[in-house]
């Protein structure tokens, strides 16, 4: 296989940030024909830089299919978690997120990366030092935190009672054992306390439906108690859209309010979708971590050490919010005003 020397340059450092050094075990987990060109120049990567690595090939196979969280082709696979829970550090191009086999694999010590984008998005969103010291920060804020409350001008107003559960980071590379990354990223989360979570959201025009790679194009609102959202409701298509496709598993669930933080990547793309969209291969992380979004999501809670596993997922980036971490203002009106994570550009 053919070697890009920018590519090859760009993962070189992206595993110098994560601390590879000889004599370390580097695995690169895929699937079937999935990211080739990728594994193929971590392991380059990982060579340059004295490790030992190999690539572990698993079959997908009907029921994992992408995009289904939490079933993937680990499940049932012993031979193949003893040999990820030996290594020092794993490349998950597979997508372990949300599963018990990922959090078995963290608990044995070994840090995990998901590269789950094309090369153009890894090297459009490469971390930085910054990055990760904003993206610190708000997760020290969440820890402390006892109530998170966002709001809009658009009929938002929501509650999260916090505590119960951690606070993750994701700002893009990993070099503590045990911890997880996502390469590339820039966004901190934590879960509201169970039955914690009551208000109204009130998804725009320009929001993202991220399931559907899609921009909301009129409002839904959902009214959420304790919680679950218990109502869904708007004029448009995509409240019909969003209903019928949590509906499809036929899990009550899957109305569970997920995982909530807000982006600090300024790299990151609001409107990645709208030129990419025909693309092949690219996923969400532009959506997910562009600066000033508040990111609501539906779904599981296994991530952080919950009990919910439903396989529907929604992450719903948010524009033009404010938000309050025990009254301290986070955002305005979709721009992050506390100094410690606002973006500071040279004059
Ligand atoms: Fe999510």
């Amino acid at each position: 296989m053919k070697l890009d020397a920018e590519v090859l340059e760009v993962f070189t450092n992206e595993l110098k940030l994560c601390g590879v050094k000889p004599g370390e075990n580097l695995v690169v987990l895929t699937a079937d024909d999935e990211w080739q060109e990728n594994a193929h120049a971590f392991m380059a990567a990982a060579g340059r830089l004295g490790a030992t690595t190999f690539n572990l090939n698993v079959r997908r196979g009907e029921r994992n299919a992408v995009g289904v969280q939490g079933r993937h082709p680990l499940v049932g696979n012993e031979l193949a978690m003893r040999t990820l829970k030996s290594a020092d550090m794993v490349i998950d191009m597979v997508g372990l997120l949300f599963s018990r086999e990922q959090a078995e694999i963290q608990a044995a010590g070994v840090r995990i990366l998901r590269v789950m984008e094309p090369f153009h998005v890894l090297k459009q969103m490469f971390p930085t030092e910054d990055l990760r010291r904003r993206v610190e920060h708000a997760k020290g804020m969440l820890e402390r935190a006892r109530e998170l409350r966002f709001a809009s001008a658009a009929g938002t107003d929501v509650t999260y009672r916090l505590g119960q559960y951690p606070v993750i980071s994701e700002y893009g590379y990993t070099f503590e054992p045990g911890r997880w990354d996502h390469f590339p990223s820039g966004f901190s989360f934590t879960q509201g306390d169970d039955g914690g979570v009551d208000g109204t959201v009130v998804l725009q025009p320009g929001d993202i439906l991220c399931a559907f790679k899609k921009y909301v194009e009129s409002a839904v609102t959902l009214r959420i108690e304790k919680g679950y959202v218990v109502d869904i409701s708007g004029t448009g298509m995509d409240a019909q859209l969003i209903k019928s496709y949590i509906d499809s598993f036929g899990d009550p669930r899957a109305y569970a309010v997920s995982h909530i933080g807000w982006g600090l990547n300024e790299k990151a793309r609001w409107y990645q979708f709208s030129v990419t969209r025909n693309l092949p291969g690219e996923h969400v992380m532009n959506a997910l971590s562009f600066y000033g979004n508040v990111l609501f999501s539906l779904g599981p809670n296994l991530e952080v050490g919950g009990t919910n596993d439903t396989a529907c997922h929604l992450d719903l980036p948010m524009r033009r919010c404010s938000l309050w971490l025990d009254g301290e203002r986070i955002l305005e009106d979709g721009d992050i005003v506390h100094p410690a994570m606002r973006v500071v550009t040279a004059a």
